[in-house]
């Protein structure tokens, strides 16, 4: 907050990759604002480049009522490992990894190059070759009940095998995904197995990590009630989610939640997968500060918790202006004041690469341009019916296209009719799925 304050930084972004994006830099502070981060312990080399991004992990690991095991401390030592190799390897393209510890599957664990499942039995799954982009792959289960501390290994096995077998030559054709594909699934498991035995008669990668109770107390003060305040499964102890909309956050607000979090001993901040942020391990007293602090601008509607990328006003790969459209039909529910619930959660990439999952959201709009009666213009793919629950995930049906300024107004029409039955979207689709199908249609091109 102190750099921002200081080189006056207008746009700070939560990104669907649990990370913070500061937009519209003066070129001169970037190298200056790189290395102050780095003073502070943030590392940007993984953020972009033919290098392993940053590790995902359940945001609330370690504090979630019902997780299988906290998976936060493998992560860390993951995401250490993997910047560690930056510079020693070259890569085909990026390399993400993800540490799921629900079905919930919040981070996308089943389907990411590779992605580590916590079980029952206090062991991981894990899957590899998936994710999402053009020509999008569910993860292949590639090794089952890994003892945690030898996560190390699994994770060079991969690095080898995409150094050996990733397409140097076609990026398009570069990702993980693409490599059974090419050599046969089959092939590809065995040959993760001979190098994975390989690596450990030959190195020692096993980690030594116990993990430990959580040292915050409660101080049995309790917290209002608030759908962003969430029980930990500490007792006593509470998180409080901030959803700013569009995964954007005020500065102010910011500034007075740095002010207050420095002081609360053991407050945390952990960055989510979908544009938002939880701060963690707070009594209830404290909880109720924070989320004082954060309700000017923090979601409090199903609809206002929507993902929607940045998208094509500000990122060089988009085509649609996904944060414009997600802006606009927040626009159309606060005119006819709907209810919580009326409009759904909506995730909207700007185009392919699928930065908001859009696939596998229940209603998902992938930007894109189409031309209409010889004008090009930017118009949505709606995916409908998807779903990223572990053992449940599948790819949304694409459902229709529709033109970018008709879109808003569709969800006036759908809310209005959800209203007239006094139900929400959720309640509301369950019954009147063909009566979905055929307004989308009657918008679409
Ligand atoms: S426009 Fe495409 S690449 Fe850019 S953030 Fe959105 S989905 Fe990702």
């Amino acid at each position: 907050m102190d750099s921002i304050e200081k080189y006056n930084i207008e746009k700070i972004h939560f990104t669907t990759n649990q990370s913070i994006q500061l937009h519209k830099l003066n070129p001169d502070v970037i190298p200056q604002l790189m290395l102050e981060a780095f003073d502070a312990g943030i590392v940007t080399i993984g953020g972009g480049g033919d290098h392993p991004r940053n590790v995902l992990c359940s945001p609330l690991s370690g504090v979630e009522k019902g997780e299988i095991f906290d998976v936060f401390h493998y992560a860390r030592a993951v995401s250490e490992f993997l910047v560690n190799l930056i510079g020693q390897v070259k890569l085909p393209r990026k390399l993400k990894v993800g540490f799921s510890n629900s079905p919930k599957n919040i981070v996308h664990a089943t389907y990411r190059d590779m992605g580590f499942i916590a079980k029952p039995n206090g062991k991981f799954d894990l899957y590899t070759a998936g994710g999402l982009g053009v020509n999008p792959e569910f993860g292949i289960k590639t090794a089952e009940d890994i003892e945690p501390n030898d996560v190390l290994y699994y994770v060079m096995a991969m690095v080898q095998i995409f150094m050996k077998y990733g397409n140097y030559e076609n990026r398009a054709k570069a990702r993980t995904r693409y490599i059974p594909k090419t050599i046969g699934e089959e092939k590809y498991l065995e040959e993760f197995n001979r190098i994975l035995s390989e690596i450990k008669s030959a190195e020692d990668l096993k980690l030594d990590i116990k993990l430990a109770e959580n040292n915050k107390k409660s101080d049995n003060t309790v917290a209002k009630k608030s759908r962003n305040i969430i029980e930990q499964k500490q007792q006593g102890l509470y998180a409080v989610k901030y959803h700013p909309a569009l995964g954007n956050p005020s500065f102010d607000v910011m500034k007075d939640l740095y002010d207050v979090i420095s002081e609360i001993e053991g407050a945390e901040i952990r960055l989510s997968t979908k544009e938002e942020m939880f701060i963690i391990n707070l009594t209830g007293d404290e909880a109720n500060k924070v989320i004082d602090i954060l309700c000017p601008d923090n979601a409090n509607t199903e609809l206002q918790e929507s993902v929607s990328c940045v998208g094509a006003t500000i990122c060089q790969q988009g085509l649609s202006d996904s944060s414009g459209l997600l802006h606009k039909i927040i626009e159309v529910d606060k005119e006819e004041h709907y209810k919580d619930g009326i409009l759904p959660k909506l995730c909207i990439s700007g185009y392919q690469s699928s930065c908001a999952a859009h696939q596998t959201a229940s209603l998902g709009f992938k930007g894109g341009k189409k031309k209409v009666d010889g004008v090009l213009m930017d118009a949505f793919d709606i995916f409908f019916n998807g779903s990223e629950l572990q053992g449940d995930e599948r790819f949304g049906d694409i459902i229709g296209t529709i033109p970018a300024d008709k879109i808003p107004e569709m969800f006036r029409v759908i809310g209005k009719e959800v209203q007239a039955k006094d139900l929400t979207f959720a309640e509301w689709i369950k019954s009147n799925r063909e009566r979905f199908l055929e307004i989308v249609k009657e918008y679409a091109i």
